[in-house]
């Protein structure tokens, strides 16, 4: 890019300051989390924007759009940067869009939908949702920063999966205001099975600027954390609960020891050599889950009613990714996986995968519903990193045993587990993005010179 296009651009914004060039914000905004995991970590740690640039309306976005298109700078959208696989991270230089500044949540309409622009932060959502009855369906650890269009872009379920599925389960996305990149980008509304084109594109097939988010109703919810012997008896307590449809929840957490170790801040909850489950639990239930567990042979670490404002640790602070943030900070040759466990089996892979690797496999479970109301032990498994081909050794073995493994170790939407087989978010790339500027790279398959594959 040149000191034209920086002038241009600011010209367009209407504001020298929506234009950010200052090398040290560049960087910044230019990376996510992608640190994580050690391969992308030497892959993608010179890759940054040229500039940064902040509209605040949607009609500023297009404008930023119809420049870039016609003087071919590619473009990479960015919501809070908490994503891990590199998705936030500009391969091939040009600007990132950063749509923080837009964070209004419109509307929570009396049905539970809530309307907003892709910059809001899902606990802003939460928190309004929750002053009119309604709560968010799922969410990622990362809610506090996390904003809804990211979630959307490269996001998969989170807390609140156990009941609702995953993010792009039960219809939870409701709609999606897409802006395309081409001569004159157009808005396009996708509603119902639409929305499945653009939901883990990484930003790569449009930019989300409007989102309609179906909500659950609000439950106050208690939080549990039960300590057992052995991981097979957590396990097992855990896997009960998880399917006992009257208990309503919103987190069945298993960690097997040393994982709890490395939660710092809570070590008074965490019992040494102990298995650990963590529960949200409807406020109601706790009394009796509480009791099941005494009758499972566990000991309760903590146990804590729904108080408004809340009081003490934030228990899903040390789940889903965020545990391996834990074990990071810990042990920095510790990285993980993304599996699923088969429901049916999983005992038997539990004790395949431990043969194999020993602790250098480490279990935690977070039990999630499927898209047909299954159970599943999905999870996040904290490994050891020797080096990629043992890493790889790790990921080809799950998939040999029937663990399926959404790898997080690669920076291509296709590589990710996500991309769906029926190629609908490739073609969207085709329709919306027909010169590869968005996020470019990252849809492997794309070629802007195939003139058929739009309908592949
Ligand atoms: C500690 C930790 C814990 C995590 N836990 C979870 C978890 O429980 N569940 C989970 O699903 N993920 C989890 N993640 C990943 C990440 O936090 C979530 O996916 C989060 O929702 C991303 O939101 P973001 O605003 O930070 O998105 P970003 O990182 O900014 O963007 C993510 C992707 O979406 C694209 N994008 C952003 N905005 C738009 C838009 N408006 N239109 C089109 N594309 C867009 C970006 O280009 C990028 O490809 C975790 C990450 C960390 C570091």
């Amino acid at each position: 890019m040149t000191s034209t296009h920086i002038s241009d651009l600011a010209a367009i914004l209407g504001r020298e300051d929506a234009v950010l060039v200052d090398p040290q914000m560049v960087e910044r905004l230019s990376k996510d989390f992608y640190w994580y995991s050690p391969v992308l970590k030497i892959l993608l740690e010179d890759k940054r924007a040229e500039a940064v640039v902040q509209p605040r309306s949607r009609e500023e976005i297009q404008n930023v759009l119809r420049y870039c298109f016609d003087k071919g700078i590619p473009v990479t959208t960015r919501g809070s940067g908490t994503g891990n696989y590199g998705q936030a991270v500009p391969l091939d230089g040009g600007v990132v869009i950063d749509l923080a500044p837009m964070d209004r949540i419109l509307t929570i309409e009396p049905s539970g939908v809530a309307v907003c622009e892709p910059g809001a932060r899902l606990i802003a959502i939460e928190n309004e949702a929750r002053k009119v009855g309604w709560e968010l369906r799922c969410y990622p650890s990362t809610y506090v920063k996390a904003s809804i269009g990211g979630f959307l872009g490269g996001g998969s379920g989170g807390i609140g999966s156990i009941t609702y599925g995953g993010l792009r389960d039960n219809q939870t996305v409701q709609g999606i205001e897409l802006l395309t990149m081409e001569k004159e980008p157009r808005f396009i509304r996708f509603e119902g099975e639409e929305v499945h084109q653009i939901l883990h594109s990484w930003g790569t097939n449009g930019i989300i600027t409007e989102v309609r988010l179906a909500l659950g109703p609000k439950r106050d919810w208690a939080q549990l954390v039960v300590a057992f012997a052995s991981y097979d008896t957590a396990y097992t307590f855990a896997e009960k609960i998880a399917n006992d449809a009257p208990t309503s929840k919103r987190l069945v957490t298993v960690f097997e020891w040393p994982i709890p170790s490395y939660f710092t801040p809570i070590q008074r909850f965490c019992p040494t050599r102990q298995s650990l489950v963590f529960f949200l639990v409807d406020d109601p239930a706790l009394p009796d889950v509480v009791r099941r567990a005494d009758l499972a042979g566990g000991t309760v670490a903590f146990s804590q009613p729904h108080t408004e404002p809340r009081k003490g640790p934030l228990l899903t602070d040390y789940t889903w990714n965020h545990t391996t943030l834990w074990a990071l900070k810990t042990a920095p040759d510790l990285t993980y996986l993304q599996c699923g466990f088969n429901p049916d089996s999983a005992r038997q892979q539990f004790r395949l995968l431990r043969e194999r690797f020993g602790t250098d496999f480490l279990f935690h479970i977070e039990f999630v519903k499927n898209d047909r109301d299954r159970i599943i032990p999905a999870g996040l498994p904290i490994v050891r990193f020797k080096d990629e081909d043992y890493l790889n050794d790790m990921i080809d073995y799950c998939r040999e045993i029937g663990v399926s493994v959404a790898n997080p170790h690669v920076n291509q939407v296709e590589g990710g587990g996500r991309f769906r087989s029926d190629n609908i978010q490739l073609q969207a790339k085709y329709r919306y993005d027909p010169c590869g500027l968005l996020n470019p790279g990252k849809i492997a398959t794309f070629s802007p010179e195939d003139t058929t594959a739009a309908q592949k």
